[in-house]
């Protein structure tokens, strides 16, 4: 159960081949996993779909790999509560996919992920942290994932995403972005720098006033539950 689809662009012309599938049971239902090879590099790329996914205004996420959050529940970014929501978010409509890209750290790997990381710990925020790297604020490409699409006969999706960039670069891809899912997940001490560095430095959608007091809400819960641990004080 092979097939390949080609696309060319401009600046390149990216085949994948769907090599084979199994069935993934989680949390959320029974979705199957589709692992492709393709033209341009030696990554694993995939898709994680649920239901029949050919055809018009497919649920979709198109997420890039992220260890730390996807895998470990790092709070310093988004990655693993947009994953699991836009996960939840199928099982919920019966039907959609997640194309899952080996393009970590916004493109740039772990390593020099963990550089930054560093960085940012000095306050530098993600932006000038990878550029001081080296590398561009964001070096992500999705040329693969809109062949995947094809290849699984996703005519238009509803795009679970933030990220104006991402929705660009699919349509410039040839995929037909019919709307936009937000995907927006809560705000905490660890993420508060990075997300507010992807509203104003990246153009992501995201409503920081609404995080704001998403934060606010949750430092008064935090100083609560440590004000009653602590014994009164005496008059
Ligand atoms: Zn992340």
């Amino acid at each position: 159960m092979t097939s390949i689809r080609t696309l060319k662009t401009d600046k390149i012309q990216a085949t994948v081949k769907r090599v084979t599938s199994g069935r993934i049971p989680t949390e959320h239902g029974d979705f199957q996993l589709l692992y492709y090879t393709n033209s341009i590099d030696n990554k694993e790329h995939l898709a994680f779909c649920l239901g029949d996914v050919a055809g018009e205004d497919i649920l979709t996420r198109v997420h890039s790999e992220c260890f730390t959050g996807d895998v470990m529940g790092s709070r310093r970014c988004d990655c693993g509560e947009q994953l699991q929501r836009s996960m939840a978010l199928v099982a919920a409509k019966g039907q959609g996919v997640i194309v899952y890209l080996r393009q970590e750290g916004r493109g740039i790997g772990l390593m020099a992920k963990l550089d930054a990381y560093n960085l940012q710990d000095q306050g530098y925020d993600t932006v000038d942290a990878n550029l001081m790297l080296g590398h561009e604020a964001d070096e992500r490409e999705y040329s693969l994932a809109a062949c995947i699409l094809e290849d699984l006969g996703v005519a238009s999706v509803q795009l679970m995403t933030n990220n104006p960039l991402k929705i660009s670069a699919l349509q410039a891809s040839g995929i037909k972005v019919s709307s936009r899912v937000s995907l927006e997940a809560p705000v905490n001490a660890d993420n508060k720098a990075y997300l507010l560095a992807k509203a104003t430095r990246m153009d992501h959608m995201l409503d920081m006033s609404q995080n704001e007091r998403n934060i606010k809400a949750t430092t008064t819960a935090n100083v609560s539950a440590r004000g009653k641990n602590e014994s009164e004080p005496a008059n």
